[in-house]
């Protein structure tokens, strides 16, 4: 049997390309291994949506796959199979260094840095699948369905403990939060999901959402800010 090296192992087909982000200040991409997500993280939010706030002991996660990213925006088209594409703003953690069981008390240490993101949703397959006891994979792991911003690099900016978190659709203020009113805080979300999955570089974590998230329609205009650290702008088409 010939034994190649891994750098010479020939593919069946074309290998598909490695999703990534850019960085502010950085001619450097950022590439993504998975997108985890949290759910309920924030008490006005879970009100709004009926359910209760985010458990402590058994945090509601969920992924999308790394290709659903946009990257820094733009043009993001109007998914199939949906009725009802809902925004849901949030803060985009990224991971430079990974592991299993880390502790709070050194998880920040594992950040690459932040970013803002749009964990959209089709709301109605979401209803559907909450009401069946159904997985959510075709409700929040679609095509496109994780714009996120530039990063910006923690050796720059530190770890942003207050932060205010806003989404703009057509330039009305729909979504308005400060990133401490998060339940789960950065550190114990990195925490928790390193209890389910070995985390990896490259790896993002959306931090959940604030109160307000509602439709989007083909056409409307974007702005995800969060302040002082990144802008996401763009236009469902
Ligand atoms: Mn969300």
């Amino acid at each position: 049997m010939r034994v190649l090296p891994a750098s010479a192992m020939p593919y069946a087909i074309p290998p598909a390309a490695i999703p990534a982000l850019p960085i502010h200040g950085s001619d450097a991409l950022f590439p993504i291994h998975r997108i985890y997500c949290i759910g309920r993280n924030y008490a006005e939010h879970a009100k709004e949506m009926g359910a209760p706030v985010v458990s402590r002991a058994q945090p509601v996660f969920f992924l999308k796959p790394a290709d659903a990213i946009v990257p820094g925006g733009g043009e993001v088209p109007y998914p199939c199979a949906t009725q009802e594409l809902h925004h849901e703003v949030e803060m985009v953690v990224a991971l430079a260094h990974g592991g299993r069981d880390i502790d709070a008390s050194h998880a920040l240490d594992c950040v690459f840095g932040y970013g803002v993101g749009l964990d959209l949703t089709r709301r109605d397959l979401q209803a559907a699948a909450k009401a069946k006891g159904l997985p959510w994979d075709a409700a929040k792991g679609f095509d496109a369905s994780a714009p996120v911003s530039a990063l910006r690099a923690a050796s720059e900016i530190g770890h942003p403990a207050r932060a205010s978190l806003s989404l703009r659709v057509n330039g009305e203020l729909r979504q308005d939060t400060d990133i401490a009113d998060m339940i789960l805080p950065v550190a114990d979300i990195i925490a928790e999901l390193s209890k389910l999955f070995e985390l990896k570089a490259g790896d993002l974590v959306f931090t959940g959402t604030p109160a307000g998230v509602g439709p989007l329609q083909r056409g409307d205009r974007f702005h995800a800010q969060l302040q002082g650290i990144a802008v996401l702008e763009g236009r469902i088409t």
